[in-house]
């Protein structure tokens, strides 16, 4: 192994393989001499779906910043994805999304391709990716079951774990910093606690949503479009996802709010979709060829976890990806929030270890900030999820209720619109003064004309992707 002199420790541990855990290791690669990654799950060479991330049977859009951003991380993994199957979409039609007009104006449209890859081919490629680095090492088949720290419980010294199928009891590693990268269910906040420290205060809006997805083939030709997402709306607690994926599979995701707990068969998936889908995609998924079956996956709160906002905090920690914040996850955010913290851990890294948490916390809450405002702030436009709508969420709600009726007739507004949900602009783009202008002519010019088409008024402010 290379040793350079800009390495900041000897030994980083990476809790959990996932898209976050895996981001992180490596930036952490260039800082640290040796990455350990401890991932319970036995993790095959293959691009297949695995019981850590349930999510991965259901629809993932892969948002363009995050595709930009695991291309610095890993050069030409995009091609890599094509070259696996992985669809591209470069021409607009194939992607159609409410507004429908977004889709009417898509032969006009500026934006980046979009790439997609399945959950399962994404993940696996970049796991390979980080296998291959000379100082990266990945530990699968162990659970991570405690820290351990120094005599002052100031600093984390080490990691306890075991095996998952032989219980041979704990061992441990130490380290110089440990990321606790586990998920939703992450522990470090229950371990702060039991260490003496407060646990974070935790951001929520309860949005109660079940994914219900089917693997499919369709009728070659069936459907023309690439990307199909229809989301809930205010009269409607529905949406569904249609994506074209490798191996010419497709995966038809229903997401529903406030649903029943029993696990719904395909029949519903398809009356549910009746309700909102054009004809020819109706057609083609009554026609469909099972390949798999139906699966249903519970997400029930956007949940931000403040560490940022801690006043005590032990060195040689860190959180990451949804363990720090998880998203309702219609919106497609995850993975690219996650590749934004990458970014932020990098850029924190390159300043050496010092008071490095805070720093971390502080950099990667202000990803944080926009997308959860955007998220956050498409959920309360809907009137059956409950919370607080302070004055501000309630203007800049409506305003965006009027960029999507502007971005049904004016591409410049779609674009943008688009730029902003998918991470390449910040939200302030959209009140740049010539685009408040093509909103309010748009406005005035819907209001004496109404748009063809358009099936539904979308209430949300986030184009609902994943
Ligand atoms: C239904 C659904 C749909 C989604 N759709 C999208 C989408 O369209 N686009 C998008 O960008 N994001 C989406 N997301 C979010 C996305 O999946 C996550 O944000 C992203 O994977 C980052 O997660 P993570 O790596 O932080 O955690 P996870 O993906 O949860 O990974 C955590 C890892 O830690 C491991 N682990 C847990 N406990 C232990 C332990 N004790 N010891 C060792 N290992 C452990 C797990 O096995 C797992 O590998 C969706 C999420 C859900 C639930």
């Amino acid at each position: 192994m290379t040793r350079t002199t800009n390495r900041i420790g000897e030994h980083a541990i990476v809790l959990g393989a996932g898209m976050g855990g895996l981001l992180a290791a490596r930036v952490l690669a260039d800082a640290y001499h040796r990455v350990t990654v401890i991932e319970r799950d036995q993790l095959s060479e293959s691009a297949d779906n695995r019981r850590g991330v349930p999510q991965g049977r259901h629809v993932h859009a892969l948002l363009p910043r995050g595709a930009e951003i695991m291309d610095e991380l890993f050069p030409g993994i995009l091609d890599e994805l094509v070259a696996a199957g992985a669809p591209v979409i470069a021409d607009f039609t194939k992607l159609r999304f409410l507004p429908d007009g977004l889709h009417r104006l898509s032969t006009r449209m500026k934006a980046p391709p979009v790439y997609q890859p399945s959950r399962p081919l994404l993940e696996a490629s970049i796991r390979q990716r980080v296998r291959a680095l000379p100082n990266v090492r990945v530990l699968d088949g162990h659970d991570v079951i405690g820290l351990t720290t120094d005599d002052a419980r100031g600093r984390i010294t080490s990691v306890q774990f075991q095996r998952r199928d032989d219980g041979d009891g704990a061992h441990a590693f130490s380290a110089d910093l440990v990321v606790d990268a586990m998920g939703r269910g992450a522990r470090a906040s229950a371990w702060l606690t039991e260490l003496g420290y407060d646990a974070p205060a935790e951001d929520e809006v309860v949005v109660n949503i079940r994914y219900v997805s089917r693997l499919l083939r369709l009728r070659p030709g069936a459907v023309p479009e690439t990307l199909i997402v229809h989301g809930p709306e205010a009269d409607s607690p529905y949406g569904y996802g249609l994506f074209a994926y490798e191996n010419d599979t497709w995966l038809l995701t229903v997401q529903q709010f406030d649903g029943d707990r029993g696990v719904p068969d395909y029949e519903w998936m398809l009356d549910r979709v009746a309700d909102k889908a054009p004809g020819h995609v109706v057609a083609a998924l009554a026609d469909a060829e099972p390949l798999a079956d139906v699966v249903m996956h519970r997400f029930p709160a956007n949940r931000r976890r403040r560490y940022d906002r801690l006043t005590r905090f032990p060195e040689g920690l860190l959180v990451f990806g949804d363990a720090l914040c998880s998203f309702n996850p219609i919106y497609g955010q995850g993975m690219s929030v996650a590749a934004m913290e990458a970014l932020a851990l990098r850029k924190v890294l390159r300043r050496g270890s010092n008071r490095l948490a805070w720093r971390f916390f502080a950099k990667a809450a202000e990803v944080i900030d926009v997308a959860w405002q955007l998220a956050v702030g498409a959920d309360l436009a809907l009137p059956f999820i409950k919370g607080p709508r302070p004055l501000p969420v309630r203007l800049v709600n409506a305003y965006v209720a009027k960029v999507l009726t502007a971005a049904e007739h004016d591409p410049v507004v779609a674009t943008q619109f688009l730029r902003v949900s998918a991470f390449l602009d910040k939200p302030p783009a959209l009140m740049r003064p010539s685009i408040v202008a093509r909103v309010i002519t748009a406005t005035q010019r819907a209001r004496r004309v109404p748009a063809p088409v358009t099936p539904v008024a979308a209430p949300g402010r986030s184009a609902k992707l994943g």
